[in-house]
């Protein structure tokens, strides 16, 4: 069970947390944490104040941790963890003790006015530790069997890239040899998220967001029954509600399709997040800890998935997008024409979305914000190329088994409110169709499409 930085924001969101763990504690849960609320944003604030201006504050980190400490009615013993049976090691270092090594490690970056990607690391990782003991204290409190631990402690180790640091396979053997006997103690473990250790014993994070890959990796290296990612959202929606406000929660999604969906900024886990469960099959539910009735969004293997599902699971748009048009006749019975063309991109570090081809011409996509002026002078020189600003892309998620139904219904809707699909591209992904329609009219597209797979049944 994961929970995220607002679903242990304050001391009554950590009661609200006990109550959803109480109700499963018979399938032996293990946690996973966040920092709490914006602890991770404040800390990096913190370490830019001490490298910028040469200040130690963390009023803001310590009021809340204190505040909440207060109103959970925790002393300091309570603050320390309690030896376990044999071997069994928890966080050594006690929240207080942190506090202080924390305002420490401040002061020495306000001195030698040095904030290394390493230091950084350490100084984010003060977050996540302290929201676990807090909350583990706080558990034990009411009598739940909880002890704190350091992800480090309990096999995550990763390489030194950091700030973005992966997992190594050796995490998938020591994770579990850790934590099994754990849960065999009937302990609840309580672990931090987004952290892990380099062969250095340097402390790494696994980047921002991380601590859904860091419960993603327990579950899946433990063979748990399942996870539950606790946000503040009530799972995947069919829509961006801000557009359709009747979207809804998809109950059903595959793996893919998820990682389709977060590519449109869909609140769910991050694509690398699902990784370990994609390799072991592992379902994930995503939930809300605001919202505990409603039934979230459970991703899982395309087998069990598609079953259970209408053909379209869910319709996004990215807006502010730029399409190219490249004609060339030399392209005809060519090689090397679409190397040519991409290696122009490479070369200018712009990022391409979408492409469809035909044997005269290229269309793609790319962000709004990238600057073609280079580009377009290196283009003319191969092709006829033509820039058209002012697009938006419209994806349609869903079973692509069924692409001829979805293809069907999806452009008599825009045939019907009068919108012209100017670029399509559908077969690369076996579970999104996508096509260009002018930003303008972007948001009517979604809307219509949303009413016609969704409510018109
Ligand atoms: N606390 C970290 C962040 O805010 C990691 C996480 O919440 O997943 O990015
Ligand atoms: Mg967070």
């Amino acid at each position: 069970m994961k929970f995220g930085g607002s679903s242990v924001a304050d001391a009554a969101r950590l009661r609200h947390v006990a109550d959803i763990i109480n109700t499963q504690a018979d399938r032996k849960p293990v946690l996973v944490l966040s920092a709490m609320g914006d602890t991770t944003d404040h800390l990096l604030e913190a370490g830019d104040a001490a490298l910028k201006q040469g200040k130690v504050e963390i009023t803001q980190i310590e009021n809340l941790h204190q505040a909440t400490v207060k109103n959970l009615k925790l002393v300091r013993e309570q603050l320390t963890n309690e030896p376990l049976a044999d071997g069994i090691k928890p966080s050594q270092k006690d929240f207080n003790g942190l506090l202080d090594e924390l305002k420490r490690l401040l002061s020495g970056i306000a001195l030698i006015r040095e904030l290394t990607p390493r230091t950084k690391d350490y100084l984010v990782s003060f977050g996540e530790r302290l929201s676990v003991r807090l909350a583990a204290a706080f558990f034990r409190s009411v009598n739940m069997n909880a002890r704190a631990f350091d992800a480090f402690d309990t096999g995550f180790i990763s390489n030194s890239d950091y700030t973005k640091a992966e997992l190594l396979k050796e995490s998938w053997d020591l994770i579990p040899q850790k934590i099994l006997p754990l849960i065999k103690e009937n302990i609840i473990p309580v672990i931090t998220g987004f952290i892990a250790k380099d062969a250095k014993g340097c402390i790494t994070t696994l980047g921002r967001g991380g601590s859904d890959l860091s419960a993603t990796m327990i579950a899946a290296s433990c063979k748990a029954e399942e996870i539950q990612v606790w946000k503040d959202v009530d799972g995947i929606l069919t829509a961006d509600p801000r557009i359709v406000k009747n979207a809804r929660p998809v109950q059903n999604v595959t793996y893919d399709e998820a990682a389709e969906l977060a590519y449109f900024g869909a609140q769910v886990l991050h694509p690398r997040a699902m990784l370990p469960c994609m390799k072991t099959g592992t379902p994930v539910l995503v939930k809300n800890s605001y919202n505990t009735d409603a039934p979230g969004t459970r991703i899982e293997n395309a087998a069990v998935s598609a079953k259970k599902s209408p053909p379209v699971r869910a319709i996004t748009s990215r807006r502010n997008v730029t399409l190219v048009d490249i004609v060339s006749t030399r392209m005809l019975g060519q090689y090397g024409f679409l190397a040519e063309v991409f290696s122009v991109f490479a070369r200018n570090s712009i990022s391409v979305d979408m492409v469809a081809t035909s044997e005269v011409s290229v269309s793609l996509t790319l962000d709004a914000a990238f600057d073609l002026g280079e580009v377009k002078k290196e283009l003319s020189k191969i092709a006829q190329v033509e820039v058209k600003g002012g697009k938006a892309i419209v994806s349609i998620i869903g079973n692509v088994k069924r692409s001829s139904e979805i293809l069907a219904r999806a452009f008599r809707i825009c045939q019907f409110i009068g919108v012209p699909v100017q670029m399509i591209s559908q077969g690369a992904s076996k579970v999104n169709i996508s096509f260009i329609v002018n930003d303008t009219e972007a948001d009517e597209v979604v809307k219509a499409l949303h009413m016609d797979f969704f409510d018109a049944q």
